[in-house]
């Protein structure tokens, strides 16, 4: 999933002076998961904002919708007549559909409430941890099912770089365990540590977000 962190509420009371009229919204999906753009959040986060607002001495008159998708058009349509009302719209969901509604309602200002943050799992209870960077060539298929890219701290693709620790974390974050270190676990237990010994060609980045913007075209979509 995608995961979001609430905005400081001082960043965003920033962002609204000087507007009247809030659509909060929120997205039902993966910000949802993550617990911080679903529809609980969007009811706890509009009266702190309206109050934030009233004891930053600019009032404002807020109210919200929580989409089952930011990032489809079909689902922002039904905002319509809320974003039409409203002179500013603030948005709890990932990158990805704020700036679809902010396409959708050009002439008015969106503003972020969320800092959209990886593509992770729920390890457990409270806990998201990274697994992808879409860094367009998964490399899982060497790697053991492991992804370096976003795992790896200096993402590396011949690893480890010789500073885990000697409990098997990661020297960058004792939190984090060396993926490195689980990679070469998986291999020796499939008994193919030989094949981390090859070292493995340069990867293939063009098709990184470093790249540039991606634009994914499926002409058997299309008719
Ligand atoms: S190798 Fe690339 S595409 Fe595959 S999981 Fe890692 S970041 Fe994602
Ligand atoms: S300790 Fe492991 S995970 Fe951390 S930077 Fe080195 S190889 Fe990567």
């Amino acid at each position: 999933m995608i995961t979001a962190e609430w905005k400081p509420i001082e960043e965003m009371v920033g962002y609204l002076r000087g507007h009247k009229k809030v659509l909060l919204i929120g997205c039902a999906t993966c910000v949802a998961e993550c617990a911080a753009g679903g529809e609980r959040e969007v009811e706890t986060l509009a009266p702190l904002l309206a109050m934030a607002m009233q004891n930053d001495g600019n009032p404002i008159e807020i109210t919200s919708a929580t989409l089952e998708r930011q990032c489809e058009p079909e689902f922002v349509a039904t905002i319509a007549d809320q974003a039409a009302d409203a002179d500013a719209i603030v948005s709890v969901s990932c990158g990805i559909g704020m700036q679809l509604v902010a396409d959708t309602y050009a002439d008015t200002p969106l503003f972020p409430g969320v800092n959209t943050t990886s593509l992770s799992i729920r390890e457990e209870p409270g806990l998201w941890t990274s697994r992808c960077a879409a860094c367009g060539d998964c490399v899982l298929g060497l790697t053991f099912g492991l992804c370096p890219v976003a795992r790896c701290a200096k993402s590396l693709m011949n690893g480890p770089c010789g500073g885990t620790r000697e409990n098997g974390m990661c020297e960058i974050n004792e939190d984090t365990p060396c993926i490195w270190r689980l990679i070469v676990e998986r291999a020796t237990a499939r008994g193919q540590l030989e094949s981390l010994v090859e070292v493995k060609p340069p990867k293939n980045w063009s098709n990184s977000p470093a790249g540039g913007p991606k634009r994914m075209l499926r002409e058997d979509l299309r008719s």
